[in-house]
């Protein structure tokens, strides 16, 4: 297949995505970009649940990052925690209203039925392939990974969980399945 032809299909997969979760978004009055936050905030860890990393993740400006958050949190989505180390940093928590809002999200309308019509052997390759390929991107475009914790350079299992080798601070079995705008692949 030519570069052409992925990149329209690629394309063509992220355009119905997208109006599907705008579909999806609209029964709730949320546009897509403020689903998009909220699944970032329900998959990401305490390191990266900052605006500023919205911001970087979906790649918006600081005012845009500002007003979805706002409406997040008026429709009771998000809550803004102050960090009890520097008062400075503020996390953005969904609330339970809000983690069950991104899991009637998945998966996008019709993926599950599309997928079964493909081998398991078949969906698994793709996965490898999309995952490679997003890498590559993310590298050649010298984009941040935000991949999950426990594939980043800087993860030291231990027995349960593991510790953060830039932080050095220990993480959770949860914790380590989460992204990170830190994490960084080994070299
Ligand atoms: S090990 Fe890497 S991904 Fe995990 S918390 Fe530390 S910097 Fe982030």
């Amino acid at each position: 297949m030519s570069v052409r032809d992925t990149h329209d299909i690629l394309e063509r997969l992220s355009n119905l995505f997208r109006i599907e979760m705008r579909t999806f978004g609209l029964k709730f009055g949320l546009q897509p970009v403020q689903i998009e936050a909220l699944t970032y905030l329900t998959q990401c860890n305490r390191y990266s649940d900052t605006p500023q990393a919205v911001g970087e993740y979906l790649g918006l400006t600081k005012g845009t990052v500002s007003q979805t958050l706002k409406v997040l949190e008026q429709k009771g989505f998000l809550r803004k925690q102050q960090d009890k180390q520097d008062k400075r940093v503020v996390h953005l928590a969904p609330t339970v209203k809000g983690r069950k809002l991104i899991q009637q999200s998945f998966p996008a309308k019709g993926l599950e039925a599309a997928l079964k019509l493909t081998s398991s052997v078949k969906v698994r390759e793709l996965e490898e392939v999309l995952r490679s390929t997003l890498r590559g991107m993310q590298y050649h475009n010298k984009r941040k990974t935000f991949a999950a914790c426990q594939t980043c350079r800087f993860n030291e299992p231990q027995v349960k969980g593991a510790v953060c080798g830039l932080t050095q601070e220990p993480l959770s079995v949860q914790e380590i399945q989460l992204i990170c705008r830190e994490h960084q692949y080994p070299q």
